[in-house]
């Protein structure tokens, strides 16, 4: 083959290198929140998803997709999905690290937020997996509504061993769980659910109900065991069962995967529809309160959709960074051109304003059994954080891609992944809209959860007077959201909430920045309308070595 040229001006591969190091943002959230103590662990899962190997990994399990295998060859029913190695070693990696449930294994102050911090690094290498990582963490305040039936599940869900096999529980070094809610005719409205649920007879396993109906999301369908709400008696609400896959006495239980879905994000990890056909489940909780119960899963999830969020902005910024340091157009890099500046500084202080709230979040999940003030925190910042970090996460990523050019739309940059990756967290676990109906939910039925965040916001206004007046005009706002202008004010609260973590512990630069764009209106809608004489080279020096 004739070689015609040399490969000028195109970016090199961004080696080996510690992604959670680089992330001073990331760092100093991790100590302010009180998980300064997780350093080692951090380190080890900066180092892993700054790994070009593991990289590689992640890009293999989203090439090559799932497969569904319903029968074996004689035509017995094996529900089986078969996934890619890369997955499985992905899988391992998150589990060892701590992803699937540090916190409830190892209890300490911070442990919620020292899990947020390496829960922002994977989407580096993966974010598909995060999804049975997320569920198996999250289901552990659900499953102690019922320590009888529960308990073996909770140690092996917390063993820290991921083990693949397809057996009963007892037989299993590690077990992983997911959920079942959404059906056909309704998601965010459960109640809506048709499935139903019938005691099984004495003779029967003990405490066990015999389940059918559908689900028409359930992600990770070969996970262990799923939360399935079904109804009992025809009462109006449902009531939440545990769904293993495998019986104790070692034969598979119903669970009848129709097909996968196809998804417009990862590729790594399966969504499927499920049938079942007097499917064994233990009740979890009181009859009818099921909704209860499986909201404290939820509630887990959806601070991991925070994280999630935080960890694709930031994605997208070492991409953006990388690639207009390296890069030059018109005579100089594309860093030093004024009007690309503005960009990248208006996406870093966006990184790190999430970054900032989820971990912020995460403390209030550490300290909500303990602190009035947090479980308030917890009760009202989850929605609204949720609702602004995952709102902002595809737009956000749009703009990284732009900055990379037409490389930035084509696959093998990692870009169109994570685009298509951006939107799913506002969907799953409470859309949008579901998200400020939860946040005006919590203001009309916990009062004092106004009260605590104004307590939050209130004292940083003394530090910047522009923010002292937005936090006064909220103040006037909360008194009268209905549920038409439950978004203006949920995202009002989210960008107050940013700029007083910003002003109050985080850097000058990067907090008069997002003041002056967000909170003071001297922005535009889109990325790279920063006002004049703000300090972009502080912010840029803020977001990785290869900026400064
Ligand atoms: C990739 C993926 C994986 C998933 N995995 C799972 C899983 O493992 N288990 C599971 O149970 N579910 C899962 N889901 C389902 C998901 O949680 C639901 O799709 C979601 O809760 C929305 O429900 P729905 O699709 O029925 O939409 P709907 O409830 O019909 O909502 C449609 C739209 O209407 C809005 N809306 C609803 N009510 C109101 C209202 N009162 N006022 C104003 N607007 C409203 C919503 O915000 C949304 O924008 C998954 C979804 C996706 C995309």
């Amino acid at each position: 083959m004739t070689v015609t040229h040399t490969v000028l001006n195109q970016p090199p591969a961004h080696g080996p290198h510690d992604a959670y190091a680089e992330d001073v943002a990331l760092r100093d959230a991790v100590h302010r929140e009180g998980a300064g103590w997780s350093e080692d662990t951090l380190v080890e899962v900066g180092r892993l998803v700054g790994d070009p190997a593991w990289v590689e990994r992640g890009r293999l399990a989203n090439e090559h997709r799932p497969v569904l295998e319903t029968h074996d060859r004689y035509g017995h029913r094996i529900d089986r999905v078969v996934y890619h190695p890369a997955y499985h070693e992905l899988m391992a990696a998150g589990v060892r690290v701590g992803l699937h449930g540090a916190p409830w294994a190892e209890p300490k102050p911070g442990a919620h937020v020292a899990r947020a911090a390496r829960y922002v690094l994977w989407p580096r290498i993966d974010s598909g997996t995060l999804c049975p990582l997320t569920m198996t963490y999250a289901v552990v305040p659900s499953l102690r509504h019922q320590p009888d039936v529960a308990g073996p599940w909770e140690d092996k869900a917390l063993s820290g061993t991921y083990d693949a096999t397809e057996a009963p529980v007892a037989a299993k070094q590690g077990a992983l769980f997911g959920m079942a809610m959404t059906e056909k005719q309704g998601g965010s409205d459960v109640r809506a659910n048709t499935s139903v649920a019938v005691p099984i007879e004495a003779g029967g396993p003990s405490g066990a109900y015999r389940i059918t109906g559908h689900k028409w999301f359930c992600s990770a369908p070969m996970n262990d065991a799923f939360l399935v709400l079904a109804k009992v008696d025809d009462a109006p609400t449902p009531s939440c069962f545990l769904v293993p896959r495998w019986l104790p006495d070692g034969t598979r239980n119903t669970f009848l995967i129709q097909r996968l879905k196809d998804k417009v994000g990862d590729r790594s990890n399966a969504s499927s529809e499920v049938e079942f056909e007097d499917t064994v489940g233990w009740l979890i909780g009181e009859p009818h309160r099921g909704v209860r119960v499986i909201m404290e899963m939820v509630a887990h999830t959806r601070l991991d959709c925070v994280s999630g969020a935080a960890g694709w902005l930031r994605a997208g910024l070492v991409e953006a960074t990388w690639h207009t340091v390296h890069r030059e157009a018109f005579g100089r890099r594309l860093v030093e051109q004024p009007l690309m500046r503005n960009v990248l500084a208006d996406l870093a202080i966006e990184s790190e304003a999430a970054t900032a709230l989820s971990l912020r979040l995460a403390r209030a999940f550490d300290q909500a059994d303990l602190d009035t003030h947090e479980a308030a925190i917890q009760r009202i910042g989850t929605p609204v954080a949720k609702y602004w970090t995952c709102k902002r996460a595809p737009v956000y990523v749009a703009e990284a891609m732009e900055c990379l050019g037409g490389g930035g739309y084509v696959e093998e940059s990692g870009m169109p992944l994570l685009y298509r990756q951006a939107p799913v967290n506002g969907i799953w676990e409470g859309s949008g809209n579901v998200q400020c109906l939860d946040a005006l939910r919590a203001m009309h039925r916990s009062p004092e959860s106004i009260e605590a965040y104004l307590a939050e916001v209130t004292p940083a206004g003394e530090a910047d007077a522009r923010l002292a007046r937005a936090v006064e005009q909220l103040r006037v706002q909360l008194t009268s959201v209905d549920e038409r202008s439950a978004r203006r004010v949920v995202e009002r609260m989210a960008l107050v909430w940013q700029a007083a973590l910003l002003v109050r512990d985080g850097d000058a630069a990067v907090a008069d920045a997002f003041v002056a764009s967000r909170i003071a209106g001297d922005g535009g809608l889109a990325f790279g309308t920063l006002p004049g004489g703000l300090d972009e080279a502080a912010i840029l020096a803020r977001v990785a070595p290869w900026v400064a």
